[in-house]
């Protein structure tokens, strides 16, 4: 059947007793899109995606995968292949064993799995890995055999639950580029599980930010950062002031909960003249914390409160604590939030 989504949930609740761990939530997911559920731990990023997967079923609403009610169907009746944290090999199987267990099940025919398998150890770049056990790999490697033996079915779908989660900094960094870089390769659908901020706006071409089952916000990278729509997207993408009451409208001259990004904020000597159609307030610096490419600010202001600004590293001069100064912001970088 033809349709313009891969995956829709239409007003999907999962309860546990008194628990909602996903509360009414309804979004589309496109064809080909790398499409990530972010949010903290218990928010119900994995709930979402195990009723994807038909692992769950849901309490009430229904979930539909490319035109079709899948509702109430086994995970073996859907398009939709699970890559987990603990990779899930099997120990005593070899890489390519491994990889061609599930062509191996539906009986295809030896040449034609060894050819797929070969096609698969180029695409996640571990060709000559063939005849390793599982534990002869690094984390990183473990994850691509995974992966590879996730897609050699061609689903039309793949569902990965923080994926990179065991992987230490540097190689989950390094993995986010090659699992995007292999998404657009093989233009499958990815539905990626993920608390963590930075693998969310690197990687996908939308985020849901999840909080409390339920979902406070859908956009691109760039929107969700850019545009945050509540206090809580806010805060967990990045970081963020917050300015409310009385406070924010002296400030700004808007009502209601402002947030401004502490790099959106200029910070000059107290002398120093604001160019026009800027807003700026006065304050002192409390704290510097020096952090590489960029300085952070704590800035108390003289009307009260304090903000946080963040300025990248151009030159050497650091202002000391203490320094009087002031703030300056473009009003088009003011959010209101709900
Ligand atoms: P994490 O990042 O820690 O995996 P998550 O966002 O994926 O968290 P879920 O695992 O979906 O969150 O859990 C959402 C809520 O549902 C949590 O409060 C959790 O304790 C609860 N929950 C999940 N599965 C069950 C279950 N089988 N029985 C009872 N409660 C559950």
């Amino acid at each position: 059947m033809q349709s313009d989504y891969a995956v829709r949930l239409d007003r999907v609740s999962r309860h546990f007793g008194d628990v909602r761990a996903v509360d009414d939530v309804t979004f589309d997911i496109a064809d080909g899109e790398f499409f990530t559920m972010l949010g903290p731990s218990g928010s119900g990023k994995t709930t979402c995606l195990r009723l994807i997967a038909g692992f769950d079923q849901p309490t009430s609403g229904r979930v539909f995968l490319h035109g079709q009610d899948v509702t109430g169907k086994p995970p073996y009746e859907r398009d939709v292949n699970t890559v987990f944290q603990d990779y899930a090999l099997f120990p005593h199987m070899n890489v390519a064993d491994n990889i061609a267990y599930g062509l191996m099940i539906r009986k295809v025919p030896k040449p034609e799995r060894m050819r797929r398998v070969r096609e698969m150890l180029d695409l996640v770049q571990l060709s000559g890995f063939e005849q390793r056990k599982p534990s002869q790999l690094s984390g990183g490697q473990r994850q691509r055999v995974a992966l590879a033996r996730a897609l050699i079915n061609h689903p039309r779908v793949l569902l990965l639950d923080e994926p990179l989660g065991a992987l230490d900094l540097k190689l989950r960094q390094q993995m986010q580029i090659e699992l995007k870089a292999i998404q657009k390769k093989v233009g499958i659908t990815f539905v990626f599980v993920t608390h963590d901020q930075e693998e969310a706006l690197t990687m996908s071409d939308r985020i849901a930010v999840f909080n409390q089952g339920k979902v406070e916000q859908i956009g691109t990278p760039e929107e969700m950062y850019e545009k945050p729509a509540t206090v809580f997207v806010a805060g967990f993408l990045g970081t963020s002031n917050l300015l409310s009451g009385e406070h924010a409208r002296a400030l700004t001259g808007l009502a209601g909960t402002i947030s401004i990004r502490p790099e959106k904020i200029r910070i000059c000597t107290a002398d120093e003249r604001v160019a026009e159609g800027l807003q700026s307030a006065r304050g002192v610096v409390r704290d510097v914390v020096y952090l590489g490419t960029h300085t952070r600010y704590l800035v108390e202001l003289d009307s009260g409160g304090d903000l946080v600004v963040i300025e990248q590293n151009l030159d050497s001069h650091e202002l000391p604590r203490g320094q009087r100064v002031t703030l300056a912001w473009h009003p088009e970088h003011l959010r209101r939030l709900a």
